[in-house]
């Protein structure tokens, strides 16, 4: 989608912004002789930005905005490494509460709702982010955070959460829990609004199940989210534009097709970023939703540029044996996938749960034909029962490499 005007000219402040603040990207720029786009020809040419950059510009090499308008940072989730500090204006704040609060409505989400928020609080920033939004919306947040399973089940069931903000993970385990406690005729939750990672068609038609929920995608924190009864996402295009590039080329590709997300704030003061690279694969979705909204929209994500795993030689996205792994009804929605090298060849098994009806050495059989069938070779697949593959608050691991540990 080609950059308009209008959003040219936003951007524009903002390189002017970065040069006078001589701040990291702004030096970037500088370096370059760079000083104003005029065409959108000009605005591919700008210099990407990476995560490594603001990493590198740890403690507060990105600090645009005067010391005396910052009026707090916030830090990426990375564990490890050097962490992202982005400081926030008063301006950048109510921003994103603006957009936050955009996305509840855009999934149907009242004022009258009350809001169950389990990412974290403190530094990294989801947890508050979807807390701004909500009491902006006006609705009731209940600000848990992560963890205590029991006390957020029982805050859910007291306080008669109708939202529930969460990772798919954290969702998946409270709809197991609840299933298993019995509690469900005890919840009132409406909604899931589900952030930060992909997550299979099988895993949301779980929870959806067990929870008997409508379940939305947010992408961001706050950037988007889908409408009702489409699965594509509004991203809001008078606070950010989206490309989408060919990871390997950095080239743009026509609207349709998939590539990376890169990402320009165009009204952030404390750290605007310029064409920063997400990794997130997604692709445009051209045309008008349904919904009538104007807002641009992109597809759900599709994984990772950096989770592509190169297995005996051929490229393997976890997306593609997640297709195959979905199109087993005997099968849970989790899985892991462990490569490692032995005897001089590179393996890959893959775990999956079943229920105890089913004959589990004919089974693996049938999905390790399929497999192949997709990627071109045999993985080594073992059946264990439902339950016993790890599940976490967070981001749940599926794929773990063994070859270079
Ligand atoms: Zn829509």
């Amino acid at each position: 989608m080609q950059i308009t005007q209008q959003q040219l000219d936003l951007v524009n402040d903002r390189i002017r912004a970065l040069v006078e603040a001589g701040s990291f990207y702004g030096k970037k720029l500088a370096e370059a002789g760079i000083t104003h786009v005029d065409s959108p020809e000009d605005f591919t040419k700008l210099p990407f930005s990476e995560k490594k950059d603001l990493r590198d510009a740890y403690p507060l090499g990105l600090m645009t905005a005067p010391e005396e308008e910052i009026v707090r940072i916030h830090s990426s989730s990375g564990t490890t490494g050097t962490p992202v500090i982005i400081p926030y204006t008063a301006k950048d704040v109510d921003d994103w509460a603006i957009m936050f609060k955009r996305c509840y409505e855009t999934a149907g989400i009242t004022n009258m709702d009350r809001i169950q928020i389990t990412p974290g609080y403190g530094l990294w920033t989801a947890g508050i982010g979807f807390q701004n939004g909500a009491e902006k919306l006006g609705a009731m947040v209940i600000p848990m955070g992560p963890g205590n399973t029991d006390k957020q089940l029982q805050m859910m069931q007291d306080m008669k959460s109708t939202i529930l903000c969460s990772t798919s993970s954290y969702a998946l385990l409270l709809a197991e829990e609840i299933e298993k406690r019995g509690i469900k005729d005890r919840i009132h939750l409406k909604k899931g609004v589900i952030g930060s990672e992909r997550w299979s068609d099988k895993m949301r038609e779980r929870i959806h199940n067990e929870l008997g929920i409508e379940l939305f995608d947010i992408y961001g924190p706050g950037i988007g989210i889908n409408c009702p009864g489409e699965k594509a996402m509004h991203y809001w295009d008078d606070y950010l534009y989206i490309e989408i590039i060919d990871p390997k080329t950095g080239e743009p590709v026509p609207d349709g097709e998939q590539g990376e997300i890169v990402i320009t704030t165009l009204v952030k003061e404390g750290a605007p970023l310029i064409r920063y690279r997400t990794h997130d694969l997604s692709r445009i979705v051209p045309g008008k939703c349904r919904c009538g909204r104007c807002y641009p929209r992109i597809d759900v994500i599709m994984g990772r540029t950096d989770d592509m795993m190169k297995i005996k030689g051929v490229n393997v996205f976890p997306s593609q044996i997640e297709e195959v792994l979905g199109s087993f009804k005997e099968i849970s929605s989790e899985y892991q996938i462990r490569i490692s090298h032995l005897d001089g060849k590179d393996t890959m098994r893959i775990y999956v749960e079943s229920t105890g009806d089913v004959d589990f050495d004919a089974l693996s059989k049938r999905i390790a034909e399929k497999v192949k069938s997709r990627i071109g070779f045999t993985p080594i697949v073992k059946v264990v029962e439902v339950g016993v593959l790890p599940r976490s608050m967070k981001k749940t691991a599926r794929v773990i490499d063994e070859r270079f540990d």
